[in-house]
C-alpha cells in the first residue's frame, strides 16, 4: 500500500466538514421534534438543520468554524507512518486552499495565523497506532472552538460540588461541567467523560470516545447507567439548544474509565457541540471506502 494518499485523505475532510453524520442529524431531528413550535429552541433547531442540508446538497462547511481537525490513524506494519504524517499534512493544506477548513491554525506567540491550517507538530493533532491488518484506517473529527473552550477537568474529591471519588462524584463533575457551559460550545451538544489516567490522556480519551458508534452503549453496565442519567439529567437543566431554554442540552454521553494512579481522581469532560463532524477513511490494497 504505497499509494500517494493525499487526494483521498482530502476528500475525507470535505466529506467531514460538509456532510454531517446522519445518526448526529437524526438526532437533532429528535431534538427538534420534542421542543415547543415557534420557541426559541424550536427556531435554533430548524436553522440548524436547514443549515446541515445545505451544506451538504453545496459542499460547503456545516459551520464556519471548522475546528481543529484530529486524525485517529491505525497503520499496517507495511506503511510508513513518516509517509502518513506528510499526505495528511499535505491533505489538510489542499482542503484549506480548496475551503473545506477554515485556516485555524494561529502562531499564540505572534498572533499570526499560519493561512493553511498547518502549525508545529501538533497542528493539527494526529494519533497513531500500528495495527495487525492490512487495512489503513483514517478517523477524523473536526472539534470546533467554542465547543473545545468549554472543555473542563476536574480532581476529586471537589469540595465545591461535594464530589467524592465515586460514580456519584463523576455525575456531579459532569453535570456542573454542562451547568457551567449554558449553552456555550452551541448546544445541544454530545459530551465525552474520562474517568481516570494522568491529565494527559484523560483528555485524549475524553475526545477519543466521540468515535464510538452514537446509538451504542458501555459494556460496563455501571458507565452504561450513568451515560444515560447524565443525559436525561443535564437536559432537566432547561438550557436548551444555543442557551435558548428548552429540553435539548446533551445528546449523547459516552464514558471510558482508564486506570490512574492511586494519588489522582480526574474526571475530564469533552464537550461536542451540534457540528458533531466525525468521519472514517479505510483503505485495503487500492479501495478507498468512506463512512
Ligand atoms: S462550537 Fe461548533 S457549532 Fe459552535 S461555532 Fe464552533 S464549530 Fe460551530
Amino acid at each position: 500500500m504505497n499509494k500517494d494518499l493525499t487526494r483521498e485523505i482530502c476528500e475525507l475532510i470535505r466529506i467531514t466538514s460538509t456532510d454531517l453524520p446522519e445518526p448526529v442529524e437524526k438526532r437533532l431531528r429528535s431534538a427538534l421534534a420534542r421542543e415547543v413550535p415557534g420557541s426559541a429552541a424550536h427556531e435554533a433547531l430548524r436553522t440548524i438543520l436547514e443549515n446541515v442540508d445545505l451544506a451538504r446538497r453545496n459542499s460547503i462547511p456545516v459551520c464556519q468554524d471548522t475546528g481543529v481537525p484530529v486524525f485517529y490513524v491505525r497503520f499496517p506494519f507495511t506503511m510508513n507512518m513518516v509517509d502518513i504524517e506528510r499526505q495528511i499534512r499535505d491533505a489538510v493544506a489542499l482542503a484549506t486552499r480548496e475551503s473545506y477548513l477554515r485556516p485555524n491554525a494561529v502562531d499564540p506567540l505572534t498572533g499570526t495565523n499560519s493561512g493553511n491550517n498547518l502549525g508545529d507538530d501538533h497542528f493539527p493533532s494526529i494519533h497513531y497506532k500500528q495495527v495487525e491488518s492490512d487495512e489503513l484506517t483514517i478517523d477524523l473529527i473536526l472539534k470546533g472552538g467554542g465547543c473545545e473552550n468549554v472543555g473542563v477537568q476536574y480532581t476529586l474529591p471537589d469540595e465545591r460540588l461535594k464530589a467524592g471519588r465515586d460514580l456519584e462524584g463523576v455525575r456531579k463533575a459532569a453535570l456542573d461541567a454542562v451547568f457551567q457551559a449554558q449553552g456555550q460550545g452551541c448546544a445541544p451538544g454530545f459530551l465525552g467523560v474520562t474517568i481516570g489516567g494522568d491529565r494527559e490522556t484523560s483528555y485524549a480519551v475524553s475526545k477519543e470516545v466521540f468515535l464510538r458508534d452514537l446509538n451504542d452503549q458501555s459494556p460496563d453496565i455501571n458507565l452504561s447507567i450513568l451515560e444515560e442519567q447524565i443525559t436525561s439529567e443535564a437536559n432537566m437543566l432547561g438550557i436548551g439548544p444555543m442557551g435558548f431554554g428548552g429540553k435539548s442540552t446533551i445528546l449523547e454521553t459516552k464514558i471510558k474509565a482508564i486506570h490512574r494512579l492511586p494519588a489522582c481522581y480526574f474526571v475530564t469532560i469533552s464537550y461536542m457541540c451540534w457540528a458533531y463532524r466525525r468521519r472514517r477513511m479505510t483503505v485495503v490494497g487500492d479501495i478507498v471506502h468512506y463512512e
